[in-house]
């Protein structure tokens, strides 16, 4: 097996850690195999190839640990009726809008286009959640064929939903299990479950979701508490809060992950902490929707296991770091909290935690070869007191040079080196026009 060098100025083997400067990895196979100093690395492996990159950093690639990849489709249109809430966002505008004209074309070129951006600014590994009732059968499918032609780590599901229909409904989670189960666990592109909220799907068929993924030993995930909506429906039909309701009926576990978790009771922190739910944080697309601040810093004291996602929206991971690291500030007036290292933990391994991937989100011994280089030519000194600030704060998608996932390039020179940029976005720019033409 070859062994390759990455060497930049600078290692971040982990957000936990302090950089290192002149350090650097050696990658063989899907794997990091050694870790040291620049030095120390050519003397042990004297037979490796060795990429340098000098003024760079190399880190740890981005876990967007929510994603729609086919939300690209719709960045720009103009909704019918501008929504006044969360819940007029949904049922006005985003379900007949967009979700409801999706077909299998318009997912697989979406999710090659957004495959494509993520790797370039970074982004190592996706969690895509596709909403398209009417292309329940083969969606799943038809992005993985494209996020495995862009060479990235995924975990795929469908958003089964009983607001389309028991037919739609019934089908999503047979195509959810069918999905999880055509995956190997080697595979980098893996299934989970999902549903919607406890809005569109009754308890249930909750549970049976639920138990179709514990039988086939995947995760679940729902959206849960984005705005008011859902909590205010269930104090009103079930007296008890959106997480109580989820207990009762026996879903709350370790391998459920609810993604947002805007407008929380203070049961609800207690039991996601107890119960060991992890969640991700999508602080842009929360801002979009009028939909709240997440109690993140709260959550993370209480030991909650919280990824960072750009909910498809704004799907740059530094500009989504970059509103996780002052959001908070701004809510709780306390500059203290969510600093920059912790941000970047967010976005990398505890983003990874919070989805159950083994060995994911930090260059260790072993650990995946997911990594990004970004070039670090700021106007001021980068020391290792003050990298991730550096990074956080002033760096952006378009300074990652090079990608790798499971030991492989997938960027190399600010190129993706196993698709065609320009045709995945003139694609795009079809499936997008032929979208807003039938949404009219
Ligand atoms: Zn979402």
């Amino acid at each position: 097996m070859s062994t390759q060098l990455v060497l930049g100025d600078w290692l971040i083997a982990s957000a936990d850690e302090p950089a290192r400067a002149d350090w650097g990895v050696a990658v063989a196979g899907t794997t990091v195999c050694d870790i040291g100093h620049h030095r120390d690395l050519i003397e042990r492996h004297p037979t490796a190839s060795v990429m340098r990159r000098p003024g760079c950093v190399v880190m740890p690639g981005f876990v967007n640990a929510h994603i729609h990849l086919y939300g690209v489709l719709a960045h720009g249109i103009t909704p019918h009726s501008p929504p006044s809430g969360f819940d007029d966002f949904l049922s006005d505008y985003w379900w007949p809008q967009v979700e409801d004209r999706l077909d299998s074309s318009m997912l697989a070129t979406a999710a090659r286009q957004v495959s494509i951006e993520a790797a370039l600014g970074g982004t190592t590994t996706i969690f895509d959640i596709c909403e398209a009732p009417n292309a329940v059968d083969d969606a799943l499918w038809a992005i993985a064929e494209q996020v495995r032609d862009v060479g990235l780590r995924a975990r795929l599901s469908f958003e089964a939903t009983q607001r389309a229909g028991a037919d739609i409904a019934e089908r999503a989670l047979r195509a959810n299990r069918a999905f999880i189960d055509s995956c190997d666990a080697e595979d980098i592109v893996g299934g989970v479950m999902s549903w919607h909220t406890t809005f569109t799907c009754d308890a249930d068929y909750i549970a049976t979701a639920h138990g179709l993924a514990r039988d086939a030993h995947a995760w679940s995930h729902a959206h849960c508490n984005e705005g008011r909506h859902e909590g205010a429906t269930m104090r009103s039909r079930h007296d008890c809060s959106t997480l109580e309701f989820y207990d009762r009926i026996g879903v709350l576990d370790d391998q459920l992950h609810l993604s947002q978790c805007v407008q929380l009771e203070p049961i609800d922190l207690e039991l996601m902490a107890a119960r060991g739910v992890a969640i991700s944080h999508m602080p842009m697309s929360n801002c979009e929707v009028g939909g709240g601040i997440a109690p993140v810093p709260e959550l993370h004291a209480a030991g909650v296991r919280i990824g960072l996602g750009s909910d498809g929206y704004v799907n740059d991971m530094f500009e989504v770091m970059r509103m996780a690291f002052h959001i908070h500030k701004a809510r709780l007036l306390d500059p203290s909290v969510a600093p920059a290292r912790q941000v970047v933990a967010h976005a990398t391994s505890i983003g990874a935690a919070s989805l159950g991937l083994d060995r994911v989100g930090s260059l260790h011994l072993e650990w995946a070869a997911d990594l990004q280089v970004v070039s670090m030519a700021t106007p001021t000194p980068v020391t290792a007191e003050n990298i991730f600030d550096q990074i956080v704060l002033w760096r952006s998608a378009r300074d990652v040079t090079d990608t790798m996932v499971a030991g492989r390039w997938v960027v190399c020179d600010g190129q993706p080196v196993n698709v065609d940029r320009e045709a995945a976005a003139a694609a795009t720019q079809e499936e997008a026009q032929r979208l807003w033409a039938i949404s009219r």
